[in-house]
């Protein structure tokens, strides 16, 4: 599934270049999860603007006469990838969406048809105020500090893993990630999120930006043609600590590498370097 990295990298390959471009054509393939929520003729004319991202969602805002007129939302789903192609091949049965445009076709790939390209009239209206409720912090959002992320978890008796994973207090930590950051910081993840305190929450955070940053980086470099959606995931796993590397000795300390099972997902751990 593309994580928030490869959505980052996707966002940061057609930006520029989106940025400015003119609608001259939409063409739409198969349905996918849910409709577009407008005529798909009435974006040709609109010109783009510069791609933003929220989560696992891209917005790209629309204006039409030098006026705003909404925006698109993009999800890759379980298995989207966007590419901006200058001379498109025929759409294939996976490609779904066309997005005609002066300087080049993006196009949205798509075998499993869970993403999706949905209008609204605003970020926070519509369809994308609906979709992006209940998102969490931004994990590279400045007023994003520890005393917040502190604040938000101080309440909860969940666990810290799956608390990261459910997104609702930090977007972004995929499984690999949340793992991952967990070991940096030396939490266990089975530590109630109320146990930890400023300092360890100011650790989490570090690590989880350190993660974080290390994935779109190498997305950076894997993803050039910008199709395979998976490369940043696939390309930082093969340097992770601990995830996926259950029964080998842990690269920091030698103990080995536990797996367990939280809210139906694996997660990697050092029994020795984290503490709950
Ligand atoms: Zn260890």
């Amino acid at each position: 599934m593309p994580e928030m990295p490869e959505v980052e990298v996707t966002r940061r390959s057609i930006a520029g270049r989106l940025d400015g471009a003119r609608i001259t054509g939409v063409r739409l393939g198969a349905p996918l999860r849910w409709p577009l929520g407008t005529e798909a003729d009435s974006l040709v004319g609109c010109h783009l603007g510069a791609a933003a991202r929220r989560g696992k969602y891209l917005w790209l805002p629309l204006a039409a006469g030098g006026r705003a007129r909404g925006g698109l939302l993009v999800h890759l789903g379980m298995s989207g990838s966007l590419a901006l192609l200058a001379s498109p091949p025929p759409a294939g049965r996976h490609d779904h969406v066309d997005l005609v445009t002066d300087r080049g076709t993006l196009r949205l790939t798509d075998p499993r048809r869970f993403g999706a390209v949905v209008w609204a009239p605003a970020l926070d209206a519509g369809m994308a105020a609906k979709l992006l409720a209940g998102l969490g912090a931004e994990p590279f959002d400045p007023t994003l500090d520890a005393a917040a992320l502190h604040a938000a978890l101080r309440q909860r008796r969940a666990p810290i893993k799956p608390a990261l994973l459910a997104g609702d207090v930090v977007v972004g930590a995929g499984n690999i990630y949340a793992c991952e950051a967990l070991f940096d910081a030396g939490i266990d993840p089975r530590t109630p999120c109320r146990r930890l305190g400023p300092a360890r929450c100011a650790r989490l955070l570090a690590s989880l930006r350190r993660v974080l940053a290390r994935a779109i980086e190498l997305g950076g470099s894997t993803l050039r043609d910008f199709r395979d959606a998976h490369g940043a995931a696939g390309a930082f796993q093969a340097e992770a600590r601990v995830y996926g590397r259950e029964g080998q000795p842990c690269t920091r300390c030698g103990a080995t590498v536990r797996r367990i099972v939280q809210a139906q997902r694996s997660t990697y751990f050092c029994p020795r370097c984290q503490h709950g």
